[in-house]
């Protein structure tokens, strides 16, 4: 074992400390996207506990939260009833030789909460739906190609990684690309998919990281539902990150297109571990016949609180409370950008929004905004989409703009 010589804590913050301890002994300090150094100065690396719609880092600084752990926390952090259905399942046990009655409760609520659904399966993350809805799909239809849009992000296993470090050309020889939204692309690579194409992957909106986001056409919509239709492929809408936020009955149920498929998680148990695949009965048999298991997707605690996350999202109308909030917030930036006299774009839905800077292409502006907003107490993402829950409430919306205006004038005060 090496011996090292720790920083001294009177100079140095909590978080400080822990991300050398963590530089000694996780590789790279923490991995993947959450990296601190990723994101803009001053942002916190480690965190100690969360309550409604703030967050506490481990020096004790609060922020309005506006990444909701990345989408999982719907209701808002530690909901009351869903901390108590989780609890209670707890108390019998979680982790048990095989499912517990929750399970099937979970199942037949969701086949009844999602026109689209003849069944449900339980996993972990959402990489682990994803990949089970691309096997399913090839199982069932007994053929290779998937079609995904260039640049959306459907989990970090070797098939979809957006890194190429460590994944050899063979993982992903049998995937085809088009461009979101874009229906002759599409039409282009089923073509060149011809009697193969297992798949079209889609996410539930275009949500990649620094580009506007945008909402699906219902053309595109349809012509990947026609084209699925035409070739006896399996349409797969990932829902990961944005399930349950639009719509609770399935994403692209307003634009009147249902998918075979669908990868839940994130949202689904408001931060609990799970991921869930939906079906419909074309897949059934499939879905059966593949080969998928994990030690922990038998969880019941999770399952519990899954449970009560949907049946209150049933009945408080979870989607139109976000929406709401999340147009305040736009609306509220809006003005502040114009006041500022500084050009925005903001995108998406606005229960999972994005504002990127004009002519911001190193994002030095967005992360300057953000890095100053944190100092005032909001955590605002410059790049990746945001995210609204439940437990924010006009005051803090309010509360959070006023961080912002000290974002802005941060913008105004960057050299030329
Ligand atoms: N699909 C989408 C659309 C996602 O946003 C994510 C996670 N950000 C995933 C899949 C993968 O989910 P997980 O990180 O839980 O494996």
């Amino acid at each position: 074992m090496t011996q090292h010589t720790m920083p001294s804590s009177e100079t140095r913050s909590a978080d400080a400390m822990l991300r050398a301890r963590a530089r000694l002994v996780v590789p790279g300090g923490m991995w993947g996207h959450l990296n601190a150094a990723r994101l803009p100065d001053g942002y916190p690396q480690f965190f100690a506990s969360a309550e409604g719609c703030r967050v506490r880092d481990v020096d004790g600084r609060e922020y309005i939260d506006f990444m909701c752990s990345w989408g999982p926390i719907l209701l808002g952090h530690r909901h009351p009833e869903v901390q108590a259905a989780a609890d209670a399942q707890a108390a019998k046990g979680d982790c048990l030789n095989g499912p517990g009655e929750v399970m099937v409760d979970l199942a037949e609520e969701l086949v009844a909460m999602l026109p689209h659904a003849d069944w449900a399966m339980f996993q972990k993350n959402g990489g682990d739906a994803t990949t089970s809805c691309v096997t399913i799909a090839r199982a069932g239809t007994g053929r290779r190609k998937v079609l995904v849009a260039r640049g959306s992000y459907h989990g970090a296993l070797p098939w979809c990684s957006p890194s190429v470090a460590g994944v050899t050309a063979e993982d992903r020889a049998h995937l085809l690309h088009f461009e979101y939204n874009d229906v002759q692309s599409l039409q282009a690579a089923v073509e060149e998919a011809g009697g193969d194409l297992a798949a079209i992957l889609v996410t539930a909106f275009r949500h990649d990281m620094g580009r506007d986001l945008e909402v699906p056409t219902r053309p595109f919509a349809e012509a990947a539902r026609a084209a699925c239709d035409a070739n006896d492929a399996a349409l797969i809408i990932d829902e990961v990150r944005a399930g349950l936020r639009l719509d609770i009955r399935g994403s692209w149920e307003v634009l009147g297109v249902r998918p075979d498929l669908c990868a839940w998680s994130k949202a689904i148990a408001n931060g609990y571990a799970l991921a869930a695949i939906t079906g419909n009965d074309r897949f059934r048999e499939a879905a059966a016949r593949i080969f998928v298991t994990g030690s922990f997707w038998c969880g019941t605690v999770a399952m519990a609180a899954a449970q009560a996350t949907l049946r209150i999202a049933r009945e408080t109308d979870v989607t139109s409370h976000v929406r709401a909030m999340g147009e305040r917030l736009r609306d509220g930036l809006a003005v502040l950008a114009n006041q500022h006299g500084i050009a925005v774009r903001q995108s998406g839905p606005p229960q999972m929004p994005l504002m990127l800077f004009e002519s911001d292409t190193e994002v030095r502006k967005g992360r300057a905004f953000c890095s100053a907003a944190l100092r005032h107490g909001a955590f605002f993402h410059p790049q990746h989409n945001m995210f609204l829950s439940a437990a924010h409430r006009p005051a803090d919306i309010d509360e959070a703009l006023q961080a912002a205006s000290h974002g802005f004038k941060a913008v105004l005060e960057l050299d030329p």
